[in-house]
């Protein structure tokens, strides 16, 4: 479990993008870029001509970076840069003021940015990326990998709405994926998050993704039985490796008032069977 990343830490490895061509993997991810498909929206925005694209992304720009010790045991403290932008459009999003508002954010070069991760990799155990999401960002994070010696594992920290494409690259380059698997069925994502085809892409890329896993699942109120149960159910038949952290913490912020199944917080007695739940068919919880 997480062997790679803790070989990494250890020094027993190196972290993969240190192996990796990063100019080659960056001539790809900018490539993809424009027109867009780093997402399935694929929405085609020429953004090298200065279009945004559905998640507002442009270019990247940093909502805040810092040392982050709210991950999980494993990954604290964890050097956590928060993208502005999102291609999902959760009704229910905790960052949405930075997930909705890409303009809520600055552009910081790509020097920059590794210099600061630099000044701080002997503090952290990992460089974690997250948003919003990080997808729309691929070409900017190869960029800031290219500036970087330090021998940090990366962590991407994504919704996995990636394109095989996206997917492919992505793998160069990360050693732990920390994913968000919200979702058991493609009503649900489409009517909270306006994501289609959520089931068949999400799985396709927790498949896809080469190496180390933790997975996410934000339990909501109401939705033990068409998505808690179905996305546990998936996790341990086809990646019965990753350790899963079942998370409590919902809060009905931002839209949620508007959808009456999510309007509260989440009941202790819905998240006491979630993990007997998972528990029960052999789920690693954390
Ligand atoms: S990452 Fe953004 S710009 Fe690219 S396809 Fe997805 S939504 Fe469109």
């Amino acid at each position: 479990m997480l062997d790679h990343y803790h070989n990494v830490l250890s020094g027993k490895e190196r972290p993969k993008f240190t192996d990796a061509d990063l100019n080659s993997l960056e001539k790809r991810a900018i490539e993809l870029s424009s027109p867009c498909r780093l997402c399935e929206r694929r929405c085609g925005a020429l953004r090298l001509k200065g279009e945004e694209g559905f998640c507002g992304v442009l270019k990247a720009r940093i909502a805040s970076e810092f040392l982050h010790f709210g991950e999980e045991r494993e990954l604290v403290p964890s050097h956590t840069v928060f993208f502005s932008g999102c291609n999902f459009k959760c009704v229910f999003c905790q960052n949405w003021d930075i997930s909705q508002y890409p303009e809520n954010g600055e552009p910081v070069e790509p020097d920059e940015l590794a210099e600061c991760i630099k000044n701080r990799w002997d503090r952290s155990k990992n460089l974690n990326w997250v948003g919003g999401e990080p997808t729309p960002n691929l070409a900017y994070i190869i960029s800031v990998l290219k500036r970087l010696d330090a021998p940090v594992p990366q962590v991407w920290n994504s919704n996995m709405y990636l394109t095989v494409g996206a997917m492919e690259i992505v793998n160069e380059i990360t050693d732990l994926y920390l994913t968000d698997f919200k979702y058991g069925n493609d009503e649900c994502a489409l009517r909270l998050s306006n994501v289609p085809e959520y089931w068949k892409i999400v799985t396709r890329n927790h498949l896809l993704a080469e190496g180390d896993m933790i997975i996410r699942h934000l339990v909501l109120p109401n939705h033990l039985e068409c998505c808690t149960k179905p996305v546990l159910n998936w996790i341990k038949d086809n990646r019965p490796d990753a350790p899963v952290n079942v998370m409590a913490q919902y809060r009905p912020e931002y839209m949620a008032m508007k959808y009456i199944d999510i309007d509260r917080e989440l009941r202790a007695s819905e998240y006491i069977e979630a993990v007997k739940y998972a528990k029960d068919i052999g789920i690693r919880v954390m």
